[in-house]
């Protein structure tokens, strides 16, 4: 590279009003100003009454919304270091949604820059905010915000997840709501250096340079990294799931420390093809108890009149079916209703373990939902495997021992990780623009900020041993 320091990129159009921006900020180890773009009475400036909850004190929805964010830039501010106050403009309008999902909020770096003194990888971009910090002193000719975040107004309405809404308390108390902290932490996580500017789509880099990201992305397939491979490369890597780890040290020494076993679904029994029981993937559930060391053991049954067939178990179950779930695990089938609703379902008629096999192909998920009242636990499996395991029931239909499921913990492998155990990055087939590469794995339990979709049993701790940002930003410059 030839010039210290090269010209940047405008990645987000910044053609902002700043007329009716307000101004608040953090003061911590890195100073966060928050740059207000709504207009007067919308968004941040919303002039509805509200009541105080969960330790915010606003008295307008809008100064709720801005306390939450400052409570957030406080986080954030007194974890990272940097001389360089980072602006971030914000505002609340129009995202994607439909009447069961909405985009919460979106955000990412204004600009990128590579080839600076302080740089620790050549020739290789870094997003503004930590350009600046590396660099030690503004880095832009034209200076400017270093993050866009844009939350969704329109959340909650009847066509963007009806009835939801953002929890503006700081307590991470938001029951069957939206905690806007979390959701905040997250959003200034990529606009800090969250996201790779490669496309993992077409596996072009940003203007033929790779992102500090492409450095530690690694197929664990083919055990190239991504700035070793080539455009249709890095495409494929972006589409195998569990496929795409991140190399970096800090995140892959804190890993052990942060994410738990894998949970895994081992069937043994007649209807078992091996003698030491088949294993299987599981995705696990946000409600109910985790599997922890002592594992549930219990004979499977399907819920249905034929057991290759599992049904839906969205409404109480019938004599038939509860009989045949009494004290045992329940096989019943994805789709029609809330997971939570089937496993409740199951463990009212007396089931002790409840399996959701997927009712479309796919890889292996977790399981979103809440409810207090649920306490036994519950895992998915594919589609595939569960006709696999479907099949197991009807091999053993004879045989008194019948097709006994453990849910228990593997010894080797760690939730959303590799054999390797380096976390894996979310790489979902098909593509999700604006999703894939650029989050962890939703299969890390704990679940982790920086998962594609905020869980409802996320806290506001953004380091190790209860999450892997911190750590990330860590092997990337911060
Ligand atoms: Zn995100």
């Amino acid at each position: 590279m030839k010039s210290n320091k090269r010209p940047s990129l405008t990645l987000v159009a910044a053609a902002l009003a700043l007329a009716c921006a307000g101004m608040s900020s953090a003061q911590a180890a890195a100073k966060i100003v928050i740059n207000n773009l709504n207009a007067p009475g919308v968004g941040f400036n919303d002039p509805t009454p509200a009541a105080p909850v969960g330790g915010n004190t606003g008295t307008t929805l809008g100064q709720q919304r801005l306390i939450a964010f400052t409570h957030a830039a406080n986080i954030w501010g007194a974890t990272l270091t940097s001389s360089v106050p980072i602006v971030i403009n914000a505002q609340f309008r129009p995202l994607s949604c439909t009447a069961t999902s909405a985009v919460l909020g979106s955000a990412g770096a204004t600009q990128v820059f590579g080839g600076f003194p302080g740089a620790p990888k050549a020739d290789t971009w870094y997003s503004y905010a930590l350009a600046n910090k590396l660099y030690g002193s503004e880095i832009s000719d034209s200076p400017g915000a270093q993050i866009n975040a844009n939350f969704n107004s329109e959340l909650g309405k009847s066509n963007c997840l009806a009835g939801s809404s953002f929890y503006l308390g700081l307590d991470a108390n938001e029951g069957n709501n939206i905690d806007f902290v979390a959701t905040l932490l997250h959003e200034m996580g990529h606009g800090l250096g969250f996201q790779t500017f490669t496309n993992g789509q077409t596996g072009a880099p940003l203007a033929g340079y790779p992102s500090v990201w492409d450095h530690y992305l690694l197929d664990n397939t083919t055990n190239k990294l991504w700035v070793d491979m080539t455009n249709a490369e890095r495409a494929a890597s972006a589409l195998k799931p569990g496929g795409l780890s991140w190399t970096g040290p800090k995140v892959t020494a804190a890993v052990p420390s942060v994410l738990t076993a894998t949970a895994q679904l081992r069937v043994i029994g007649a209807g078992a093809a091996s003698s030491a029981g088949d294993l299987y993937a599981v995705g696990e559930a946000d409600f109910g108890p985790k599997i922890d060391k002592s594992p549930l053991t219990g004979q499977i049954a399907a819920v249905a009149l034929q057991p290759d067939s599992p049904g839906s178990a969205c409404t109480p179950f019938n004599a038939a079916n509860a009989e045949a779930v009494r004290r045992k695990i329940a096989l019943v089938s994805r789709g029609t209703c809330g997971f939570a609703v089937k496993v409740k379902n199951a463990q009212n008629a007396g089931a002790i373990g409840v399996i959701v096999a997927d009712n479309a192909p796919g890889a292996v998920a977790g399981m979103g939902g809440a409810d207090p009242s649920i306490t036994i636990p519950a895992l998915r499996v594919t589609q595939a495997d569960g006709a696999m395991i479907a099949a197991s029931l009807v091999k053993a239909n004879a045989n008194p021992m019948g097709t006994v499921g453990k849910f228990e913990r593997s010894k080797t492998l760690i939730s959303g990780a590799d054999a390797a155990r380096r976390i894996t990055m979310f790489t979902p087939n098909p593509y999700q623009p604006g999703s894939s590469v650029s989050h962890y794995n939703t299969t890390a339990t704990r679940n982790q900020l920086m998962e594609p979709s905020i869980n409802a049993d996320l806290t506001h701790t953004v380091t190790a041993p209860t999450d892997l940002t911190l750590e990330l930003f860590k092997d990337i410059g911060w």
